[in-house]
């Protein structure tokens, strides 16, 4: 089958690999149907040393069902199912508390001889604890929201719980990328009464405001502290949602909560240490967030999806094939494209 490799920064291919086949009797094996390009695919496309075998690449991806292990309960051969972006067996002790990102037989795609989403058909392990079965059909309408609920849409979900936005508080989202606009559409919907959108991007700023923002903040560091504070009769916002992870977007994001406020990071931190740590303890600050247990909020953020009451599928501004992944990396990396979705064809969904 083919799937997407990397081989170092910025260079990325589509190989032949060993068909993905039933290991485990608690195996499923999907047939990709569509999947995405995450931003923090872009890290390992910017900063990956040179290997010979190189990494599959992908954690993003909805398909059917083409064989599942003896063990496997939950769905049938013919199904169409999301992955989210861990596996997870969902029955260990934080599955059960519903942290399926800390599942002690728990794992990521695409290292260790696991296959990654961006390829024609992946091994899925844990599957009953890992797939959702989807009540739909491999080609109907709301795919591309539907594959938010992956990674970004549950990312963006994550960070304004973290965050603990709610009915009538201010939410501020620092970062205008697919995750920070999921943010915008979570904060909105658990009710925030106005939404900050810090960014900079004229076309991610108008989706932005398409999902609920209310107000733009495009200065950066020091200004855009005192600028999100002017905004705020000088106090600060309820809930921030730091989408980004650099060392600036923490510190604006530690810097503009006010007293008694909660900061939830979903941005993956490029520093060690959190900056800020002197006024917001002072201040009271929380800071929480970490990897969204996505597996545990596929089932409360679907109906809303099915519906339409949210279209986080919106992030997706272009659509390739799987043989133009490798350009679809570049788009990203050099902002031509918010997020791109993989479509593969039912040809290869056969194979
Ligand atoms: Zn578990």
């Amino acid at each position: 089958m083919r799937a997407t490799v990397m081989f170092g920064a910025g260079d990325v291919r589509i190989e032949t690999v060993p068909d993905a086949r039933l290991l485990q009797p608690t195996d499923a094996i999907v047939a990709v149907a569509r999947a995405g390009i995450c931003g923090s695919d872009l890290w390992p496309y910017q900063t990956m040393e040179h290997s010979g075998t190189g990494r599959r690449m992908g954690h993003e991806f909805i398909g059917v069902v083409k064989a599942v292990g003896a063990d496997v309960r939950t769905m049938k051969v013919g199904d169409v199912v999301i992955a989210p972006f861990l596996y997870s067996d969902g029955t260990c002790v934080f599955c059960q508390e519903g942290l399926h990102t800390s599942c002690l037989h728990g794992g990521r795609y695409g290292s260790d001889g696991v296959d990654g989403g961006k390829g024609e058909a992946v091994r899925v392990f844990q599957a009953d604890g890992t797939l959702v079965v989807l009540p739909v059909g491999a080609d109907d309408a709301p795919m591309p929201s539907l594959l938010t609920l992956s990674d970004v849409m549950a990312t963006g979900h994550h960070a304004a719980l973290a965050a603990r936005v709610g009915p009538g508080k201010t939410a501020a989202v620092v970062g205008d990328g697919a995750v920070g606009l999921c943010g915008v559409i979570a904060a909105r919907r658990l009710g925030a009464e106005r939404i900050i959108i810090l960014g900079r991007h004229p076309d991610r700023i108008a989706l932005a405001k398409e999902f609920g923002a209310t107000d733009v903040v495009s200065e950066r560091g020091d200004e855009a502290i005192q600028r999100v504070r002017e905004l705020t009769d000088g106090l600060g916002v309820h809930s921030v949602l730091e989408c980004v992870g650099l060392e600036q977007s923490t510190r604006t994001a530690l810097s503009i909560a006010r007293p008694g406020g909660a900061v939830g990071r979903v941005g993956l931190p490029q520093e060690e240490a959190i900056p800020e740590s002197l006024p917001t303890f002072f201040d009271n600050v929380t800071i929480a967030g970490g990897p969204a247990p996505a597996r545990a909020y596929i089932k409360e953020l679907l109906p809303d999806v099915l519906d339409g009451t949210i279209e986080p599928g919106r992030v997706f501004d272009r659509v390739m094939r799987l043989d133009e992944v490798p350009d679809g990396y570049r788009a990203m990396n050099e902002r031509e494209a918010i997020k791109v979705l993989i479509e593969l064809k039912t040809k290869e969904r056969r194979r």
